[in-house]
């Protein structure tokens, strides 16, 4: 959900919410894991936020543009403690993504963020005591890896559990980070599950389900669970999590819409492009029928009327086109 349609969503049911916009310079970036991109900005004075929320980022002089914009949302990486803002990016080869790989230190973009946080947002209640349990798919660890590091940084009285799933270790930002943070903070339990082939890794395998939770964690029902990572990932994960009985106000979820948009908008295009040969043919049908309706009120169907001979010269030519482009041009190559 964008910006704009959230804000007007929230101010319906009398919630005020207020977006904050700033120009923030690039810092630097470093590889985190296969194709993972951390990129660190500056952080402006006096600008504060909560973990695990995320914010609107726009490049302001992109060096590649291309139709899917200069505008991505993107979670936090960082703390609130953290002294800059840390956004991890899985790369692909989109203009965006080029362009902000190409960022120049000191070079701007902007930052957009709705300050206060919706109702149910991405985010950890300081005054809730029952575990947290993250489901997180991949990239999807972000916005876990701030609000975990955030809660254990600040000593906040409560059990964390982190289920991270990921194709294979080399791909899993932060799991370093996040094996340590389990190695020296017992309030936190890190649960990684690899789902791809991965000769390196020793430990779980899989993708994460009923037995992984229940063995796990002995009482499901009071726990909040936090789930983020691909559309799809995130609704197998609620399905996973209504199965177990755990009642929906206690499962909160962010998508990371953007790849799946991506997909849909393909799946988008060839229903248009569908749509566009059905009238295309319909058409076509209706003119033949009026073309034949009209020759046969005429009486004109005669060899000689030279009208006639150069109407049926033209339909047969086009039905030998339209064969020729249904059986022939898609054998080409
Ligand atoms: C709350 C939230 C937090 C997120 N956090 C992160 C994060 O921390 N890290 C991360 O890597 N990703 C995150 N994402 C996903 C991120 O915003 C990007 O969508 C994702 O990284 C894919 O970007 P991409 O450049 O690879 O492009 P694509 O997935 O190819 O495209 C993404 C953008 O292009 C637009 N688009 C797609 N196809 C078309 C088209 N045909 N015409 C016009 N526009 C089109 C989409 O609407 C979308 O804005 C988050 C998403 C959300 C909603």
């Amino acid at each position: 959900m964008d910006h704009e349609r959230m804000r007007r969503l929230h101010g319906r049911h009398g919630v005020k919410m207020e977006r904050v916009s700033f120009d923030t310079g690039f810092v630097s970036k470093a590889l985190v894991a296969n194709d993972s991109w951390e990129f660190r900005f500056e952080r402006p004075a006096g600008f504060t936020y909560r973990a695990g929320r995320h914010v609107r980022m726009t490049l302001l002089k992109p060096r590649f543009r291309d139709r899917k914009g200069v505008t991505r949302f993107v979670s936090f990486a960082s703390t609130p403690q953290d002294r800059d803002l840390v956004f991890v990016m899985r790369m692909r080869q989109t203009a965006f993504k080029r362009s902000l790989m190409a960022l120049a230190p000191g070079q701007k973009v902007r930052i957009e963020m709705l300050v206060n946080a919706p109702h149910r947002a991405f985010a950890l209640d300081d005054a809730a005591c029952e575990p947290a349990v993250f489901l997180a798919g991949g990239i999807g660890v972000v916005p876990a890896y701030s609000m975990i590091r955030d809660a254990l940084e600040r000593g906040l009285p409560r059990k964390f559990y982190l289920f991270y799933s990921s194709r294979t270790a080399a791909d899993a930002p932060f799991l370093e980070e996040l094996q340590d943070l389990a190695a020296h903070h017992p309030s936190f339990v890190l649960v990684p599950t690899m789902t791809g082939e991965d000769a390196s890794w020793t430990g779980r395998t899989g993708r994460i389900d009923g037995p992984l939770l229940t063995e796990t964690i002995s009482d499901l029902s009071t726990a909040t669970f936090y789930i983020a990572g691909l559309p799809d990932m995130v609704a197998d994960m609620r399905a996973l999590l209504e199965t177990q009985k755990v009642p929906a106000a206690q499962v909160l979820s962010e998508e990371f819409g953007g790849f799946a948009v991506a997909h849909g908008a393909r799946q988008g295009g060839a229903r248009l492009a569908a749509v566009g040969i059905f009238v295309a043919v319909a058409a076509a049908v209706a003119l033949h029928l009026a073309a034949g309706a009209y020759v046969l009120r005429l009486g004109a169907i005669d060899l000689r009327n030279p009208a006639f001979a150069i109407g049926a010269a033209v339909v047969l030519a086009a039905i030998c086109v339209k064969l020729w482009l249904v059986f022939g041009a898609g054998h080409r190559k």
